[in-house]
């Protein structure tokens, strides 16, 4: 045990101590940096957080590895691929490991380790299973980050726990049938009753809606106010209240198979006033402040997805032989490879640099949250299909994982909104940053 570990170790009991916890200790929790050492680094991080440092997020790796190892073998990422159905005891067992509540506070479960570490894991679970991780970010970033950015202090004790151990499964809801990108024109309403309010409408493409037991789902109050009459709700749907909550449907996708995706209806769900996220009218603040959190983390699917096609495209183009030689010595194919790698590495290196800025300097800059995943997600889809070219035959069979990444690595480039509008981001940014030289 290195003294490093003692210290953590020390730390932890201590913590154990401040936090009245129903469940064994994460076990990533011994690398938690100590007390002693802690600083606010923005108001997106718990209070007292200090950045991991590079040999910290190094051992997490490890950890994880091991994790996906022995949880996610490459049987379970393809039976997840062919069934459509998620592995249900998978939640449990992220729970028990720690992963759920990365950057949650401690005293609710949480490891508090920022968002360099989330995208760590994210980026691990990507190599193992796309959609098993695409499953895992819904659940630990749109919804367990988003309660932990906005809940009150009552509703993080009520509802966190239960999530970061894998006993309850969340989702976050806002796009709709008629408004995807455009989601100011949702459609879902929200009617003041007593004691809360009543909540009607539908959602489409919703990210282990299926299975899920919270929901954060975004809905007009105030339907005639534009973006100033949002409201999210936190909609528990075991609840008395929820009789009208239905999933319409689980969809069926052509990539992230598995990640259970579904359309959801409301139909008068009642919803306590004690269960709504930020303040009345103020959703769309809750919506956009969380994007870019929610843009950054998710860049690291794609990063899991080009490891892996590397994973699959290096060994085989080493042992393949055509016309006497071993395929990666052709120099087209060793182009292909170089590419790939190259591609992976640039874009790894901008989210981490993204998400260091964010943990070591509180800064969160919106062009990089988008510019990152749009980089990531583009040069994974190429990735996918310089895979597939390298394996020929045998990368078009589903012997070989490569189409299952090809057809996960799509999904990055229109979920979590899509390339048009990251550029559209970007730009918008800009035009405000320009915005004096066009008076
Ligand atoms: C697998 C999966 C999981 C998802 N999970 C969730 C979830 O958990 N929660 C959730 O709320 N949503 C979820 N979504 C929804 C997702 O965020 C939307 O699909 C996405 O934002 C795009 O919206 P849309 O499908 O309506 O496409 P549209 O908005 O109809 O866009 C269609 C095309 O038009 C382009 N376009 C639209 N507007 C413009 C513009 N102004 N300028 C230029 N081009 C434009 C788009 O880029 C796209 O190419 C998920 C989607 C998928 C596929």
């Amino acid at each position: 045990m290195s003294s490093l570990t003692r210290t953590l170790s020390r730390t932890l009991s201590r913590t154990v101590v401040r936090a009245p916890l129903s469940r064994p200790l994460p076990s990533l929790q011994p690398i938690l940096p100590s007390l002693s050492q802690r600083r606010n680094a923005s108001s997106k991080h718990p209070k007292g957080f200090t950045p991991p440092s590079q040999s910290d997020l190094a051992e997490l790796r490890e950890r994880v590895q091991d994790f996906v190892r022995r949880e996610i073998p490459e049987e379970v990422a393809a039976a997840t691929d062919k069934s459509n159905n998620f592995p249900a005891d998978m939640w449990q067992k992220l729970g028990d490991a720690g992963l759920l509540g990365i950057t949650a506070d401690e005293d609710v479960g949480g490891l508090g380790m920022g968002y360099q570490a989330h995208c760590v894991v994210m980026e691990e679970l990507s190599r193992a299973s796309g959609s098993i991780a695409l499953s895992y970010a819904a659940h630990s970033q749109l919804c367990v980050n988003q309660l932990q950015l906005n809940g009150t202090a009552e509703q993080k004790a009520r509802f966190l726990p239960d999530l970061i151990a894998g006993r309850k499964v969340g989702a976050l809801a806002m796009s709709e049938s008629g408004s995807g990108s455009d989601v100011v024109s949702m459609r879902t309403r929200a009617v003041e009753t007593e004691g809360g309010f009543l909540l009607t409408g539908s959602k489409m493409w919703i990210t282990n809606g299926p299975d899920a037991d919270l929901i954060i789902v975004y809905a007009k109050t105030k339907p005639d106010a534009g973006s100033k009459g949002i409201t999210a709700f936190i909609v528990d749907t075991r609840a008395e209240g929820s009789k009208g909550f239905a999933v319409l449907r689980k969809l069926d996708k052509m990539g992230m198979r598995g990640s259970n995706t579904g359309e959801l209806v409301f139909d008068n769900v009642f919803v306590p006033h004690s269960h709504v996220l930020g303040p009345v009218n103020g959703g769309v603040r809750v919506l956009m402040e969380g994007l870019d959190l929610e843009r950054l983390v998710l860049s690291a699917g794609p990063l899991g997805l080009m490891q892996a096609a590397l994973d699959v495209a290096l060994p085989y183009a080493h042992s393949r032989k055509q016309f006497g030689t071993p395929i990666g010595q052709f120099q087209f194919i060793q182009g292909k490879l170089a590419d790939m790698y190259t591609k992976l590495q640039a874009s790894r290196s901008y989210t981490y640099a993204t998400a260091r800025a964010v943990d070591e300097d509180g800064v969160i800059r919106t062009h990089d949250c988008a510019g990152a995943i749009l980089y990531a997600a583009e040069r994974a889809t190429e990735c996918a299909l310089d895979c597939i070219q390298i394996l020929g035959g045998m990368g078009y069979t589903e012997d070989m994982p490569a189409s299952r990444i090809l057809r996960d690595a799509k999904l990055y480039e229109i979920g979590a909104g899509t390339s048009e509008v990251r550029r559209m981001v970007i730009g918008r940014a800009f035009n405000r940053e320009y915005a004096h030289l066009s008076q």
